[in-house]
């Protein structure tokens, strides 16, 4: 069993409120909001941060975070995207993930 606890939820050995799924990322709901809505977009593959990950799968992230936040959650209004590198960044899940913010008028 995975010590890494986005690999367990990839994996169905722990639950998420799942958004969105295809062969390459996974999106589900954070666990601890800070925006009306807050998706988190994890790769399948376990790349521990942004700094180590090639370029096709930063294509492949990129594309499906815009494919979440527009079609699937429909945030019409705009939305935020953030991804915390390492510890300096505020990172505390090493398995690299995307947050898409959204639901109200960001002015933080
Ligand atoms: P980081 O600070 O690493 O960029 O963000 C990690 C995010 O993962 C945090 O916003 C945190 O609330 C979220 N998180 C941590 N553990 C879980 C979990 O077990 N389930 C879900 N859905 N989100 C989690
Ligand atoms: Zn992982």
């Amino acid at each position: 069993m995975s010590d890494c606890i986005f690999c367990r939820i990839r994996d169905g050995e722990l639950p998420c409120k799942k958004v969105y799924e295809d062969e390459d990322v996974l999106a589900f709901h954070d666990i601890h909001p800070k925006a009306p809505v807050h998706v988190l977009v994890i790769p399948k593959q376990h790349v521990a941060t942004f700094s180590d990950a090639d370029e096709a799968l930063l294509g492949r992230l990129m594309d499906r975070v815009r494919h979440v936040a527009d079609s699937v959650l429909g945030l019409k209004e705009g939305w935020r995207l953030i991804v915390n590198v390492r510890a300096g960044g505020g990172q505390e899940v090493y398995h690299l993930h995307a947050h898409i913010l959204g639901g109200k008028r960001l002015s933080f």
